[in-house]
């Protein structure tokens, strides 16, 4: 977070948007990932689970599949944890507030992508 913010103190004249530092880009598509897709990736294991017992083992009482059940739901509180911790780490390295799920900073403007400010029609 340091190193980010001098690095972008040193060129914040020259900083056009999120993608012109590496690490903050990839951490804004994972969180603009997990933000769109957390409920999937976070319920698929269990679902599967779910899916399997019922068609392989459906009178199954084994303690094994029950700590099967309780790490996928554990996977499922992860993901969301991480999201959550995404969104609210996710700092903008021009302005140094918290950056949110937009496609701009709330509070300095400075778009996710070059062109995601712009607003083309095109008919
Ligand atoms: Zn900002």
């Amino acid at each position: 977070m340091l190193r980010q913010l001098s690095w972008a103190s040193m060129n914040q004249s020259r900083l056009q948007s999120l993608d012109d530092i590496p690490d903050v880009a990839r951490r804004a598509e994972r969180q603009k990932f997990l933000n769109r897709w957390y409920k999937p990736v976070a319920i698929a294991p269990f679902f599967v689970l779910l899916v399997l017992d019922e068609f392989f083992f459906p009178q199954s009482r084994s303690p094994l599949l029950l700590a099967v059940a309780f790490l996928t739901l554990g996977w499922g509180g992860a993901v969301a944890a991480y999201a959550l911790f995404l969104l609210l780490s996710l700092r903008c390295p021009r302005c140094g507030a918290r950056y949110g799920l937009g496609d701009k900073c709330k509070h300095c403007e400075l778009p996710r992508h070059p062109n995601s400010g712009d607003q083309l029609v095109t008919l």
